[in-house]
């Protein structure tokens, strides 16, 4: 097996089970939404983008900020309160609609032309952009570019089939000399089938490594109960900063 000790001591293999065959399908997305099955929603919003909010900004201001697989993330608000324009994509429309509803936030809806079935939802102060589609339907043309994304719950969403799809997506979406923070989970993937899915540093590399710089700015000891639940005996949450440069 193919192990490498890292920072923290732990060992990390690049050995991903049987996670590399597991589909998550969008219709089980939309029941876990109709369920309260949301685990991974965090309504205090996320202490790591609290912590690293600097590094996302680099001192600008007015930025435009990708949100992918957004669900109701609470931290769009942050973004969107401190002067940046928000863009997400998230395929529940329960999901998008809690967001606003939850925020005292009114909002229009419109279809995107270049979409069928499509919609997109905006505050009506206009500096929050929910798109009701799958991200695989996105496109620059479509959404623009982005001077930042915060992608967490998102690539370890990502059903690992599509991770290369997704990726270049992602690429294709943010603009030179942004800034993509990226977090990812690490667990023991032959006890916990995901998602969110186990994915390892090599993959990030070898996703995103021709792009733009790689740093691991952090790892996190995230066990808890639930995880316990699951079967596993530790859980970290991993940030790596992507640097794309000019
Ligand atoms: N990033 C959010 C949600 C994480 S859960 C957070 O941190 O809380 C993953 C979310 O992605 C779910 O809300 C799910 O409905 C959505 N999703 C799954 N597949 C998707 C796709 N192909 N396109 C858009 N959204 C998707």
């Amino acid at each position: 097996m193919d192990h490498s000790a890292d920072a923290s001591g732990l060992l990390e293999g690049s050995d991903v089970g049987s996670q590399r065959e597991r589909v998550v399908t969008e219709e089980e997305w939309l029941q876990k939404w109709e369920m309260g099955d949301i685990g991974f929603h965090k309504e205090q919003g996320h202490p790591l983008l609290q912590k690293y909010l600097d590094v996302l900004l680099n001192g600008r201001s007015g930025l435009r900020i990708f949100f992918p697989l957004c669900g109701k993330a609470v931290e769009m608000k942050w973004l969107a309160d401190m002067g940046h324009s928000v863009v997400g994509v998230e395929v529940s429309e329960q999901a998008v609609k809690e967001f606003f509803s939850e925020h005292s936030l009114p909002y229009c809806e419109e279809p995107v032309p270049e979409i069928s079935g499509a919609k997109m939802f905006q505050s009506t102060s206009g500096n929050i952009s929910l798109y009701c589609c799958s991200i695989y339907n996105l496109s620059s043309s479509i959404v623009g570019k982005f001077d930042g994304v915060w992608d967490r719950g998102a690539l370890v969403a990502v059903n690992p089939c599509d991770r290369q799809s997704y990726a270049s997506l992602m690429i294709n979406l943010v603009e030179k000399s942004s800034s993509y923070l990226l977090v990812t989970v690490s667990y023991d993937p032959n006890k916990h089938k995901g998602p969110p899915f186990y994915v390892p540093e090599s993959e990030i590399k070898s996703l995103f490594g021709n792009c733009c710089e790689i740093r691991c700015l952090e790892k996190v000891d995230d066990f808890s109960e639930k995880h316990r639940q699951w079967g596993l005996d530790y859980f970290l949450e991993v940030l790596y900063l992507l640097k794309f440069v000019a």
